[in-house]
């Protein structure tokens, strides 16, 4: 753990990082397709040691190393295909178009991926779009969109300020970000004094994977790892004012919903502001005891940001200040902070379960296939070593058929394939989908038994 000593919390500079689990060898990408088994076994493998914040909460994997992470257009992680997924995401597009008058505007998406989000809103307000992300790949049921949605086949960055929007949405990007400031900062300059911007995010909810132990979460492309308070800090730190934060998709997700912070002085160009030192500024500053009271450590934290940036930005305290029921960071992170003392039995205690449950599937030589060939299955695949004992895992996403999965190699398969293979279990990756799965399995006239992990 020497390596320790080098880091610091990326979002509130603490030097006191505490690592608590450790998992060695595991794919590089999740959402990687390989269309060989061999190539698939032999895949790029990386180290993950996670480490804890106790000032804020964040967690982070310490081992990360961003240079092993090129995403391409074999990059493919749409969950579209689930009407379960889908239904949440027409229920978040009605609801943002709402809130938000998200019609006939200007949307941009960070790391649009396929794009099929930017385009459910651009076509339900009739909005324009421009989607960035390097692993788009040009899709013909986009063509008839034209010039309303756009594509760019690359990460955002400043380059890009000069497109504006009236809603900018990142959805499961930030925490593939080391140092989520590096996407947050160059976001808020490019705004610049668009204040009226709203800013969505998505990541998943790091409560979910520690303390409800969804531990297939886990996996190397999520470099970061976020609860409410260390979300708040962050976006907070990199000058956005968090004006509605929420679970969604039964707790597995945290949605933030923000806007730009204004300037109390207007110098010119007003940019200046938010230069690079104020990278820096956020790294050196001094930290604060964990255990203050909420209220005392929201005004102190306020105080201190202002301070020790020693500028003249967003120094009105009260843009710190989120409403009195939120004022729960404290607890927050202590409660975080007991579930990862214990985490790594608890995390070996489920998988010991699943090695116990596979052992009785092979013993009694039943045919079974995992459902689900996201980074969930991959990563529970990999986590218990799966090979010999499940040979197909089957997917709704018709882009990932007949390839193989990183690390186990096993072959991603149609639902339809069941129908031959006949399985006499279904394990399904994500409870959410299992309703869904369970019609799907009855409508293709089998009867095996459908559980969740
Ligand atoms: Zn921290």
């Amino acid at each position: 753990m020497a390596a320790l000593l080098e880091h610091t919390c990326s979002v509130c500079g603490s030097p006191h990082l505490e690592p608590f689990f450790t998992m060695s060898d595991v794919p590089i990408f999740c959402n990687i397709l390989h269309s060989e088994q061999q190539e698939a076994r032999n895949c790029p493998k990386g180290d993950i040691v996670l480490a804890f914040c106790p000032s804020c909460g964040f967690i982070s994997n310490v081992a990360f190393d961003p240079a092993k992470l090129h995403y391409s257009q074999d990059y493919e992680n749409s969950l579209h295909y689930s009407p379960r997924f889908r239904e949440y995401i027409n229920d978040l597009t009605q609801k943002l178009i709402e809130r938000y008058d998200l019609r006939n505007k200007n949307i941009i998406e960070i790391g649009c991926g396929k794009g099929d989000f930017l385009v459910s809103l651009c076509e339900l307000g009739n909005n324009r779009g421009i989607g960035f992300d390097p692993s788009y790949i040009p899709r013909a049921e986009h063509r008839h969109l034209g010039e309303k949605v756009k594509f760019i086949q690359d990460f955002y960055s400043e380059d890009y300020r000069d497109y504006q929007a009236d809603l900018i949405c990142c959805r499961h990007t930030l925490e593939h970000v080391a140092n989520p400031a590096d996407l947050l900062i160059p976001l808020r300059k490019a705004i610049g004094d668009r204040l009226n911007t709203v800013v969505f995010f998505e990541v998943p909810n790091a409560i979910d994977t520690f303390h409800r132990l969804a531990v297939w979460d886990i996996l190397y492309e999520h470099c970061t790892y976020f609860v409410p308070s260390s979300l708040k800090q962050v976006f907070s730190e990199c000058g956005f004012k968090i004006t509605n934060l929420s679970e969604a998709f039964a707790g597995q997700f945290l949605c933030v919903e923000a806007l730009p912070v204004a300037e109390k002085v207007t110098l010119g160009d007003r940019n200046f502001l938010l230069e690079e030192s104020l990278l820096s500024a956020t790294k050196e500053r001094q930290l604060l005891p964990v255990g203050a009271t909420s209220q005392a450590t929201v005004l102190e934290t306020s105080t201190l940001v202002t301070a020790t940036r020693n500028r003249q930005v967003w120094t009105d305290s009260a843009t710190y200040l989120l409403p009195e029921t939120e004022l729960n960071n404290v607890e927050e992170v202590e409660s975080l902070h007991r579930d990862i003392q214990d985490f790594t039995n608890k995390f070996q205690s489920k998988i010991a379960l699943w090695e116990r449950k596979l052992t009785q599937i092979a013993q009694t030589k039943q045919r079974a296939v995992v459902w689900g060939a996201g980074a969930k299955g991959v990563t529970f695949l990999n986590l218990l070593k799966v090979r010999g004992a499940i040979e197909y895992i089957v997917d709704m996403n018709f882009r990932k058929h007949w390839k193989y999965v990183a690390g186990t190699g096993q072959q991603i398969v149609p639902p339809e394939f069941l129908q031959a293979y006949r399985p006499e279990v279904v394990i399904v990756m994500n409870p959410i989908y299992e309703e869904e799965i369970r019609q799907l399995v009855a409508d293709l006239g089998l009867t095996c038994e459908v559980f969740s992990v």
